[in-house]
């Protein structure tokens, strides 16, 4: 597969650059980046254009996308007008802008994924097994100190997941805050989220579940970006046999 990575000089893209020159079956034949559109790509294997646009989507089967959001999604349904199939691990996409990817998208496909790590996607998967036997449960996300949403695309995928698997949550007894926001944020069927940022983390998430006389900690750390390289290089060399938009890496896993 041509693969063409879009967010190129991001911690994110550079990282995905160099996994792709190094998979055997894909090709970086584009890389996109308006910070260094003119110089080569971390690889040193293109030239970095400015923006999508000075692309000929005949050159491209599959575009890459770790931007910010604003940007992804004229990014996305460039790659759907084109027929380019589209990887994204961008956060910050809210349901609207799927459901007009779901439109958009008739001759290419489209992943969108909150987490490539496995053992994220793994943790997802747990959680929603968990749900219906626990009625109290909390998520804390951690990351590093330069991400700029919050909570994570992690964090909302799985309390998406966990609301649908349990309606039956427990009411938060707190009457009063002495510091506003002590109880995190509000997600999906009210369970509290928190977000940690601290220099020196990647990106990390907790799950925790109480029931009477037990809890359950569900926990997964991503150490380095290379975690997400093997969910992201898969990805691209199978994306071609998953029709339409899909949420999530789980069905690409087989899981
Ligand atoms: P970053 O700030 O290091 O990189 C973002 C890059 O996007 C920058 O180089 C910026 O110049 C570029 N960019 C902005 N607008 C652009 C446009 N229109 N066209 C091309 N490039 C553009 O951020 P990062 O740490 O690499 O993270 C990127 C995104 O990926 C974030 O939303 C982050 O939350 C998400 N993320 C997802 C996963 C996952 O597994 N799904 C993992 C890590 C990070």
């Amino acid at each position: 597969m041509r693969v063409a990575v879009i967010g190129a000089a991001g911690r994110m893209g550079s990282a995905v650059c160099e996994a792709v020159v190094v998979d055997e079956h894909l090709d970086l034949v584009a890389a996109v980046d308006p910070l260094c559109s003119g110089e080569k790509d971390p690889t040193d294997t293109v030239v970095v254009s400015e923006s999508l646009q000075h692309l000929d989507p005949a050159d491209v089967d599959v575009a890459v996308d770790f931007t910010v959001a604003e940007a992804a999604r004229l990014n996305i349904h460039w790659c759907a007008n084109n027929g380019v199939h589209a990887v994204v691990g961008t956060s910050g996409l809210v349901d609207g802008d799927i459901a007009s990817f779901r439109s958009a998208f008739t001759s290419s496909n489209c992943l969108v994924a909150p987490n490539f790590a496995i053992g994220a996607v793994l943790l997802m998967r747990f959680a929603e097994m968990a749900a219906p036997f626990f009625p109290t449960a909390e998520v804390i996300e951690l990351h590093h100190d330069n991400k700029v949403d919050a909570p994570s695309g992690t964090a909302m995928r799985t309390l998406e997941r966990m609301a649908e698997a349990s309606s039956e949550w427990g009411i938060d007894p707190t009457e009063h805050e002495t510091i506003a926001g002590s109880r995190g944020g509000t997600g999906p069927g009210g369970i509290s989220v928190h977000s940690i940022r601290l220099r020196g983390l990647v990106a990390h998430q907790e799950v925790l579940f109480g029931t009477d006389g037990e809890t359950l900690t569900l926990r997964h750390d991503s150490l380095d970006r290379a975690s997400f390289m093997a969910g992201i290089t898969l990805a691209c060399r199978v994306i071609s046999e998953h029709p339409g938009v899909t949420v999530g890496l789980d069905t690409y896993l087989g899981i």
